[in-house]
């Protein structure tokens, strides 16, 4: 069983940037804290474009995606595939399992790129070759390292909670 936690952009288009804040860099470390939490469960993958992510995903073939963004939303968000029932599912189950172990608050929702239907599927979500989620925290969460600590182990005991209770079932291909 491996989790794979993919942290969103890449060095070159960084995603959201203020002031200190970079989404890529804070994404990179939420992948490696979250993986670290996991431990055998758990596989930060390598930074890079979202075709070379896709890739390794790819080969590594794992159970379970899951891509880090932040937003300039004042809550969380689990996004699931679209089009994937069992995505959909463990989204709501991830969501409560979630707000269970953290004082934050998740919200569900579908994976459109840029939140818009018209552009279609997430590319991510689209293309990982599992059942995959987008994790999006808002931005304020990571200019606090004990905020940031507590999420993220909150996330990582809330995936292996999922993943004990038969995420492997869920794989689609
Ligand atoms: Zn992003």
């Amino acid at each position: 069983m491996t989790i794979a936690i993919c942290p969103g952009h890449h060095e070159a288009k960084p995603g959201i940037q203020i002031a200190e804040f970079n989404e890529h860099i804070e994404a990179v470390i939420w992948a490696h804290f979250i993986a670290q939490d996991l431990g055998n469960l758990g596989l930060a993958i390598p930074a890079g474009v979202l075709r070379d992510r896709l890739t390794y995903l790819h080969a590594l073939h794992p159970e379970f995606a899951v891509e880090i963004h932040f937003s300039q939303a004042e809550h969380f968000t689990i996004k699931h595939q679209c089009k994937n029932a069992h995505s959909v599912i463990l989204a709501e189950i991830l969501m409560g399992l979630t707000n269970g172990a953290s004082s934050e608050r998740f919200q569900v929702a579908p994976g459109y790129y840029h939140d818009d239907f018209a552009y279609g599927e997430d590319y991510f979500l689209a293309k990982a070759p599992c059942t995959a989620l987008i994790f999006e925290a808002p931005v304020a969460t990571a200019t606090d390292p004990n905020r940031r600590a507590a999420l993220c182990s909150a996330l990582a005991s809330s995936l292996a909670t999922m993943a004990q209770n038969g995420v492997s079932q869920a794989y689609q291909g």
